[in-house]
């Protein structure tokens, strides 16, 4: 059996989702003229109470936009360390926008007002400009763990009250909404900005979107053109995740299922030192042996997985993991 738990994108479009695809009406997006793109973004934006969207190939680059969008060169903005706007997209905050970065320790990723306000800079030439704080929701190197949004609300009011931008990159939010019972729709009023992938749990093949109101959006097509990611027929793709919205949300619960069914097992071995509490489709844990020597060993039984430091695995539940292979895995697990 084979069991691929290195990343939820890798996963492969369901023959509903490869049908709607087949079917999807086209024209040419640089012009706006294609329909399945056009519905794709305002049914997103809906879902999450904002204005309006722009759909682009990668969720680096819907967050790149949006740093791009709510600040100016010289600007500084505000992230945790584990952030990936910080860690994994090349460096790019510096590189496409000219802002410098404020790193926060936070708790699995989690930073809070408090944390906040003593790093947004006096207005001073000495000192960058601080003009956006960027919160991840779910954290992927947190171990997927969340904000609700009752801890959201104090620092989009701090955002407000120091005119700073808030941009949630939320590449899994919508594993963030099934384990918190927060509404998509409420979202919309607490950020100026907010990325969703629809190529992770999703199980869309390629392709997020950003969110934010008109006046932004109508900016990030500009930039998304000289990222060079203005795409032509991409109604094909796009209808991949209208289908994603309509029909792998709910699910993504089951997912979260088979996360603590999994940590649960992880804990009760010996070879295991420690599983960091699972709150939805991440799992990480820490081994004795290696990492590396026990990704070998799991490999050898078709199990795929990544370390994320010497001793630490990760595993991330996905739609092509089913009951069968969680209860391959298990069984593999109690026998290394
Ligand atoms: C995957 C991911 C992204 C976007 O990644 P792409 O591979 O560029 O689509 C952004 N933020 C987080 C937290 C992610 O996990």
């Amino acid at each position: 059996m084979n069991v691929d738990l290195r990343s939820d994108t890798v996963t492969k479009p369901t023959p509903g989702m490869l049908e709607a695809m087949w079917s999807a009406k086209v024209g040419d997006d640089v012009f706006g003229e294609d329909e399945t793109v056009n519905a794709l973004e305002q049914k997103a934006a809906d879902m999450f109470g904002m204005e309006a969207g722009i759909y682009c190939p990668s969720g680096t680059m819907t967050n790149q936009i949006a740093i791009k969008c709510f600040t100016q060169p010289l600007d500084e903005l505000i992230t945790d360390q584990t952030a990936h706007v910080y860690r994994y997209e090349g460096g790019g905050i510096a590189f496409n926008s000219g802002v410098s970065t404020r790193l926060l320790n936070g708790y699995r990723g989690i930073i809070t007002a408090e944390m906040i306000e003593p790093e947004i800079n006096a207005d001073n030439i000495h000192h960058p400009h601080t003009s956006l704080v960027v919160l991840e929701n779910t954290v992927n190197k947190g171990g997927g763990s969340c904000y609700t949004l009752e801890q959201i609300k104090p620092i989009a009011q701090l955002c407000q009250a120091k005119n700073l931008k808030l941009h949630l990159d939320g590449a899994r939010i919508f594993n963030a909404l099934a384990h918190t019972g927060d509404s998509a729709e409420d979202y919309g009023n607490y950020f100026n900005g907010i990325s969703v992938c629809l190529s992770k749990g999703l199980g869309a093949p390629v392709g997020s979107v950003l969110l934010a109101d008109k006046e932004t959006i109508r900016y990030a097509r500009r930039v998304r053109k000289v990222l060079g990611g203005g795409m032509r027929q991409a109604g094909f793709l796009a209808a991949a995740g209208i289908y994603a919205l309509d029909h792998h949300v709910e699910r993504l619960k089951i997912d979260h299922k088979h996360a603590r069914i999994i940590a649960e097992e992880l804990a009760a071995q010996t070879w295991v030192s420690n599983v960091m509490p699972v709150e939805t489709n991440i799992i990480l844990f820490d081994t004795v042996e290696p990492a590396e020597q026990v990704l070998y060993k799991l490999d050898e039984k078709g199990i795929k997985a990544g370390s994320t430091d010497k001793h630490r695995i990760r595993f991330v539940l996905h739609l092509d993991i089913h009951p069968e292979e969680v209860e391959y895995l298990v069984a593999q697990l109690k026998k290394m």
